[in-house]
């Protein structure tokens, strides 16, 4: 596979504004439920665009391009494509949007999201000096590409042990993957357990319904990958379980007794997370509001009036109506909001406003779950198995999944196919 990355260029040296601003989030949250201090002081990106004469430009060095030449042949993640690839896969296209990002508060150097290139540095400095805003552009570093090689994640079971080789895991980018945060989680999957081996325990293994690292991890060891792969939200089908403002409560319990630092604190907060957030559903569904109270505000966003007093729960369902803007309206629950934090209210408001999401989404999980279940051995033998397809015969014997839930979503496995296993097994 291949990826790249953009030129380097000196802040200093930009005119800031021939460029649109871009503010960061207003409310930043945080990255982890930690003790990190939420990020107060931002620095703004800004956007500018490439034109025509920047295309130009970068066509005259295609020739050289080991992408385009031939020297290199190895696949690039498709979502952050080069900017020659970019003007040659989209030549209709008139300009492409960077991104000028600050890399820090203590450096000058800014990264040029939306460049990555490996043409020759001298067309990629002249190319940038015709973007509006780099007309005086000094450029640190050219962009440039790499090859690497991959081993199919097909060949490692879902704990990322590798099937060939008893006790040695595989993680990250060796596993056809891209991306830190990628690489980051199977290192923490993988380490986890090698140590469970070492101890002769179960492995920990996530499910798709329980978190990112599980759909990462079922969608490499299960389809494998023809391209760089990228975690992305879209990959999960239960993305209304797998939110953020719910992560430490889905994820924390289950490392509690791996013996990870500081559980009890963190098993702490858990707890009281979960409680606070009853308390304010169980406040929404026990005090009611008067018409006086709503109506006025109700007109002015043409939701329907109330005729008696309503539970502020039955306002809240409502849409474009949330505990923020309550809380503007209603002094009583601001009042008792400002008991709770910030990160609590949200997930009091998400679990009342999309319960019925949810609960239909848990019981799909709940379903499917039962084929979780159903375990299949290594030594299981599918060619014994006429009525199975050529395909799903082949794929099981390669990938032997430890379970039905796990066959079902191996590519070229069918429900059919899945019918006749369950049939097998006695189901
Ligand atoms: C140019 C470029 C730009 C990128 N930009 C981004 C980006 O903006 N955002 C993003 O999310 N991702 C980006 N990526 C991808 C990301 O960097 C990788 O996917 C990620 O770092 C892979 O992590 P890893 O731990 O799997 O492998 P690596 O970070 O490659 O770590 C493997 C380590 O193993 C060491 N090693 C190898 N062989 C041996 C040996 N025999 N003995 C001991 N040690 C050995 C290596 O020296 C290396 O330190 C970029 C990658 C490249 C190449």
């Amino acid at each position: 596979m291949k990826t790249g990355t953009p030129p380097r260029v000196d802040g200093r040296s930009l005119h800031w504004d021939r460029m649109e601003i871009q503010p960061g989030d207003e409310n930043p949250s945080r990255f982890s439920y930690t003790e990190t201090p939420a990020l107060k002081k931002q620095l703004p990106c800004h956007i500018t665009y490439t034109n025509d004469k920047v295309h130009q430009m970068l066509r005259t060095g295609f020739d050289q391009s080991p992408m385009f030449n031939g020297r290199i042949q190895g696949r690039g993640p498709r979502y952050c494509p080069s900017i020659e690839d970019k003007i040659d896969r989209f030549a209709d296209k008139e300009r492409h949007q960077l991104f000028v990002e600050p890399e820090g508060w203590d450096t000058c150097e800014i990264y040029v999201n939306g460049f990555s290139s490996s043409l020759p540095e001298d067309v990629q400095y002249k190319a940038l000096k015709l973007i509006q805003g780099f007309e005086d552009v000094k450029m640190f570093r050219p962009g440039y590409a790499i090859e690497y090689d991959y081993f199919p994640p097909t060949q490692l079971t879902t704990s990322l042990e590798t099937k060939l080789i008893r006790n040695l895991f595989f993680a990250g980018q060796i596993n056809g993957t891209t991306g830190y945060e990628e690489a980051a989680s199977q290192g923490l999957v993988a380490g986890i357990n090698a140590h469970l081996a070492v101890k002769e325990k179960d492995p920990f293994i996530l499910k798709r319904s329980e978190a990112y690292i599980g759909v990462l991890v079922d969608d490499t060891v299960n389809k494998g990958t023809e391209e760089p792969y990228r975690m992305f939200t879209s990959r999960a089908e239960y993305r209304i379980l797998l939110r953020q403002d719910n992560a430490d409560l889905r994820l924390t319990p289950k490392v509690s007794n791996l013996g990870m630092a500081n559980m009890d604190l963190r098993m702490d907060r858990v707890a009281k997370k979960e409680e606070q957030s009853r308390e304010i559903i169980h406040f929404f569904e026990n005090h009611s509001v008067s018409p006086e109270e709503v109506n006025g505000f109700l007109n002015s966003i043409d939701s329907a009036e109330i005729k008696q007093k309503l539970k502020l729960h039955g306002i809240l369902l409502r849409p474009h109506i949330s505990i923020e803007i309550l809380k503007k309206i209603l002094p009583g629950v601001a009042e008792v909001m400002g008991r709770y934090d910030q990160e609590i209210q949200l997930l009091a408001e998400i679990t009342m406003k999309y319960s019925g999401y949810i609960e239909k989404e848990q019981e799909m999980v709940d379903k499917l779950s039962r084929l979780e279940a159903v375990r299949l051995h290594d030594t299981f033998d599918y060619h014994a198995l006429p009525s199975l397809s050529a395909e799903a015969r082949e794929k099981l014997t390669k990938i032997k999944p430890r379970t039905i839930g796990q066959a079902s979503r191996i590519s070229g496995v069918s429900p059919s196919d899945v019918s006749v296993l369950l049939i097998h097994v006695g189901r």
